[in-house]
């Protein structure tokens, strides 16, 4: 069955809405077609099949609209179907679907860059290239690190989701289910202790002196190419480091001509209240990847870094067939559009006002929570047991369960699972968000 309710986008009814359970008979359906056609190793966190969505809601092929604390995964920020997105969607794809960039160019993928070097942290000159995902943007970064510099070893950090092919297996450090089976993984990746408040209790400063510990010692700044960061962890929990470790990370990389990669995919682009989290300190990476928030949905992925070094790779030694295709270029300059005039990172700094007040009344009635943190519209509590950091998964997956069947879209993350997080699209009404969290609370009470 194709979508009957077609229009969506913002001007959608901005309500919470069940008019069946969740999920629906119609969705049911679709989820047995599911189960015989698509592989068992692709999952789904709330099956309802999808018909509609924008502004703060997702509506079914049930008729039931329900509240979108997700994104999609961080990625439409700018709300489903935004006005500019659409439009400039449907403009190109009047004019032209792909001629591959590396075959006959076209302004849309020079437009995107000149954007990024505007936007990225960093009054430098820099340069982008194009790509099709976030992993792929990673990837790239770490080639573009290895000619740059000469250098082939890599670090990452403990808790670090960087993406699903060989090498970001590599670097993503948690087994289940990211890389359980699907070895043997790249070579020359080490990983380093990460800023994590509340089971180190270290400062930033200390944190950072632990990890440069390890990354002198075990792996030798003459070996190593780049240090690959989340400035916020994503998957790994949404893990604020203490101030003051990536200042040092910086630092320490500078003096040892080792590059700083901030992988921003999931941060970026308004997302924690700035248009990338490293502005949050004033630290301005050599490189920086981008993807998630971008194009407003579309698939589309940059590496964006100092000029100088963008230009070590020899010609035709970055690109891909689909890379920087015009009609998410299209759609990113739309995403961007709406965040500029839209003033989307503010809007971002007010939601984290009103969720952070919401998760701190929820922590001081409910000990499970053991802390609550994050950076704008990338909020999270830690469930743990009472007075304890023994993670409760177990809890973070029935209160999030709550929540689906009462018409929220929650997600959790962390390595061990026991991260309840919000990625609401920034273009949710506060109504919504009140109403949401209002859900949000039931579910703790319930699942007490
Ligand atoms: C999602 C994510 C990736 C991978 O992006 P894909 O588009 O799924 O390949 C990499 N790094 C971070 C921080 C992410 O959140």
């Amino acid at each position: 069955m194709t979508s009957t309710s077609s229009s969506g986008g913002p001007s959608l009814p901005q309500v919470r809405r069940l008019v069946t359970d969740i999920p629906g008979p119609l969705s049911v359906k679709h989820l047995e077609r599911k189960k015989s056609f698509v592989a068992d190793g692709v999952g789904t966190a709330l099956p309802v099949f999808v018909t509609a969505a924008g502004g703060g809601v997702i509506v079914d092929v049930d008729g039931n609209s329900l509240i979108d604390l997700g994104s999609g995964i961080a990625v439409t920020s700018v709300g489903n179907a935004a006005p500019a997105v659409v439009r400039n969607v449907h403009a190109q794809v009047d004019a032209f679907t792909h001629t591959c960039f590396m075959v006959t160019p076209y302004e849309g993928y020079v437009d995107v860059c000149e954007a990024l070097a505007r936007l990225t942290p960093g009054e430098h000159a820099k340069k982008s290239a194009l790509f099709n995902s976030g992993a792929e943007a990673v990837e790239n970064a770490v080639k573009i690190a290895r000619v740059a510099t000469g250098k082939d070893a890599v670090a990452v950090f403990d808790h670090a989701y960087h993406g699903r092919t060989n090498l970001t297996m590599a670097m993503t450090s948690k087994n289940m289910p990211y890389k359980h089976g699907f070895g043997p993984f790249a070579g020359e990746v080490y990983r380093a202790p990460m800023s994590y408040p509340l089971r180190d209790g270290l400062s930033g400063p200390e944190a950072a002196a632990r990890a440069i510990d390890v990354l002198d010692k075990q792996v030798g700044a003459t070996n190593l190419a780049c240090v690959v960061i989340e400035p916020v962890l994503g998957e790994g929990g949404f893990v604020v480091p203490a101030s003051g470790f990536l200042p040092a990370l910086r630092e320490w990389c500078t003096a040892n001509d080792v590059l700083l990669v901030a992988d921003e995919i999931q941060t970026g682009f308004c997302r924690t209240g700035a248009w990338f989290a490293c502005d949050d300190e004033g630290v301005v990476p050599d490189l920086v990847t981008s993807a998630k928030g971008m194009a407003g949905g579309l698939p589309l992925a940059a590496v964006t870094g100092r000029a100088e070094l963008m230009d070590a790779v020899h010609a035709g030694g970055l690109g891909g067939t689909y890379g920087g295709n015009p009609i998410a270029c299209a759609a990113a300059l739309g995403a961007i559009e709406e965040m500029e005039g839209n003033d989307l990172a503010a809007r971002a700094r007010e939601i984290e006002a009103l969720v952070r007040r919401r998760l701190e009344a929820l922590a001081a009635e409910h000990p499970v929570v053991a802390e609550v943190r994050g950076r704008g519209a990338m909020m999270a509590m830690e469930l743990c047991a009472p007075g304890t950091t023994t993670p409760d998964p177990a809890r973070a997956a029935a209160a999030s369960a709550y929540c689906h069947a009462h018409g929220v879209v929650t997600l959790t993350c962390g390595t061990w699972g026991n991260v309840f997080r919000f990625l609401p699209p920034l273009t949710i009404s506060d109504e919504l968000l009140e109403e949401a969290f209002d859900v949000v609370a039931e579910a703790f009470a319930a699942t007490a």
